[in-house]
C-alpha cells in the first residue's frame, strides 16, 4: 500500500512516499521558496537499495505547480517509483491544530476543511499552509482517500485539569484558550515503538516522553493516553527551546511591554525568535552551544543548565501526574544525539527511581537504546523519531476504517 505524506509550509512541500506495509521509504523530497523565482526542489528515490538525489532549480508559482512536479518526478518511468497516479492510494497530510474538534486522524472532506480552517485563529501560520496542501492534493489525487493527522489530537486526552489555565472561564469559551499541546504525532509513535520494545501492551505502560528537537516538547502518556504536556495553545510554552523561552512569568511580557515599550508582535518575535537558548547565549544549535560550553563559554554553559534543569523539572512534575512511571523515553535531535543533555536532565533523580548508566549512555547504536542501569527501577530510552512514518500509519488506519 502506497501513501504520500505531504507537510505544507507557507512556501514548502516536504514529501514522503511509503510503502507503509514494509514500513519502506520509496521517495521523500522538499520544495522550497514556492512563489518566488528561484524556488528549489530537492528528490531523493530508492533505486535498488541506493539513494539516488536530484536537485532541480525550478520557477513553482504556487503550491499546486510545487506539486506537480512533484507527481511527474514519482511517476518518472527511470526512476521507477510509482507507475500511475492510481497507486497511490491515500495521502496523509499533517496539520498543525485540530483545536478541540479533532481527536484523531480523519478523511478530509468540504465538511473537515471548514472546521479545519476555523481552528486558523489558534495557527495563523500553519492552518492556511496545511489547508493549501490539502487542496492542491485533492486536485491532483482526486480518487486517493485524503486524510488529516493532526499534532494536537493526542493531547485531546488531556483532563481538565491539566488543559484549563485559571483565567476567566468566559475567555476560555469565547476563544477556546487551552492547553493544546503539539508534537502528538511522535510522542504517539515513540510510545507505541517502546511498547514494542518492551514486548508489553502500551495499556499497561506509564511514560514520560521527551521530544528534544528546535522546538521540544514532553508528555505524560498512561496507557497510551496523553495526561499532560507542556506546550499549550501555542508551542511556545513549556521546555526551553532553540529560539523559544518556555514557560516565563506572564508579567514578564506586561514588563517588557512597558518598559521596552513592545507591541504585541514584538513580544511574539522576542519570545518565539529570539529567546531560549539563542537568547542565553547566541545560538540556537544545541551542537554549538555544547561545543561553546565545552571550550568554557560560560554563557552557554549557563543555556545549558537552563535547559536541562527546565526538563529535570518536568520530570518531577510528570512523575507526580503519573504516579508511577515505566519509562523516560528521549527522542528528536537533542534528545536522541545529545548523552550530556539526557545525562544532566536526569542528574540527582536517584530517588525517583532513575539512573542513568553513563557508559550505555555515551554509546551510539541505531534503533532504540537502553541507557539506564540495570537496577534502575524506571528505564531511560533513546528512541528515533518518525513523524512521517506515523502519519502514513494513520492515514492506513482511517483509510482501511472507511474501507472496512
Ligand atoms: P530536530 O528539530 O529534531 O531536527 O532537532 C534539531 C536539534 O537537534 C538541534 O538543536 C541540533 O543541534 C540538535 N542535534 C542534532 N544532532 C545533535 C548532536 N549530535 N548533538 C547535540 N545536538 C544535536
Amino acid at each position: 500500500m502506497k501513501i504520500l505524506v505531504v507537510n505544507c509550509g507557507s512556501s514548502s512541500i516536504k514529501y514522503k512516499l511509503f510503502d507503509v506495509t514494509q514500513r519502506k521509504v520509496l521517495a521523500s523530497g522538499l520544495a522550497e521558496r514556492i512563489g518566488e523565482p528561484d524556488s528549489i526542489l530537492t528528490h531523493k528515490h530508492m533505486t535498488v537499495g541506493e539513494e539516488k538525489k536530484q536537485v532541480e532549480k525550478n520557477r513553482f508559482a504556487d503550491h499546486l505547480e510545487g506539486l506537480q512536479r512533484i507527481v511527474d518526478l514519482l511517476l518518472d518511468p527511470e526512476n521507477g517509483t510509482v507507475s500511475s497516479r492510481s497507486e497511490i492510494s491515500a495521502v496523509g497530510h499533517r496539520v498543525v491544530h485540530g483545536g478541540d474538534t479533532f481527536h484523531q486522524p480523519t478523511l478530509i472532506d468540504d465538511q473537515v476543511i471548514a472546521d479545519i480552517e476555523a481552528c486558523i485563529p489558534l495557527a495563523p501560520l500553519h492552518n492556511p499552509a496545511n489547508l493549501m496542501g490539502i487542496q492542491v492534493a485533492r486536485k491532483l489525487f482526486p480518487n486517493a482517500l485524503q486524510v488529516a493527522v493532526f499534532d494536537t489530537a493526542f493531547h485531546q486526552t488531556l483532563p481538565v485539569e491539566a488543559h484549563l489555565y485559571a483565567i476567566p472561564f468566559e475567555l476560555h469559551q469565547k476563544y477556546k484558550i487551552r492547553r493544546y499541546g503539539f508534537h502528538g504525532t511522535s510522542h504517539a509513535f515513540v510510545s507505541e515503538e517502546v511498547a514494542v520494545h518492551l514486548k508489553r501492551p502500551l495499556t499497561e505502560l506509564n511514560l514520560i516522553t521527551l521530544h528534544l528537537g528546535n522546538g521540544a516538547s514532553m508528555a505524560a502518556v498512561a496507557g497510551g493516553r496523553c495526561i499532560d504536556t507542556t506546550m499549550g495553545l501555542t508551542p511556545l510554552a513549556g521546555l526551553v527551546m532553540g529560539t523559544r523561552s518556555g514557560d516565563i512569568d506572564p508579567s514578564v511580557l506586561l514588563f517588557l511591554a512597558k518598559h521596552e515599550n513592545l507591541s504585541a508582535e514584538d513580544l511574539d518575535d522576542l519570545l518565539n525568535k529570539r529567546s531560549g537558548l539563542q537568547g542565553l547565549c547566541g545560538v540556537n544549535d544545541m551542537r554549538e552551544v555544547i561545543a561553546k560550553a565545552e571550550a568554557g563559554d560560560q554563557q552557554a554553559e549557563t543555556a545549558m543548565a537552563v535547559f536541562s534543569y527546565r526538563i529535570k523539572q518536568y520530570i518531577g512534575a510528570y512523575t507526580a501526574s503519573l504516579g508511577r512511571v515505566d519509562a523516560l523515553v528521549f527522542t528528536a535531535g537533542i534528545g536522541e544525539n545529545a548523552p550530556l543533555v539526557r545525562e544532566r536532565a536526569c542528574q540527582g533523580l536517584e530517588g525517583l527511581g532513575i539512573e542513568i548508566d553513563r557508559q550505555k549512555n555515551r554509546q551510539r547504536a541505531e534503533g532504540i537504546m537502553e541507557v539506564s542501569t540495570v537496577g534502575s527501577r524506571v528505564k531511560v530510552l533513546v528512541v528515533p523519531t518518525n513523524e512521517e512514518l506515523r502519519i502514513a500509519q494513520e492515514t492506513l488506519r482511517a483509510a482501511e476504517k472507511k474501507t472496512g
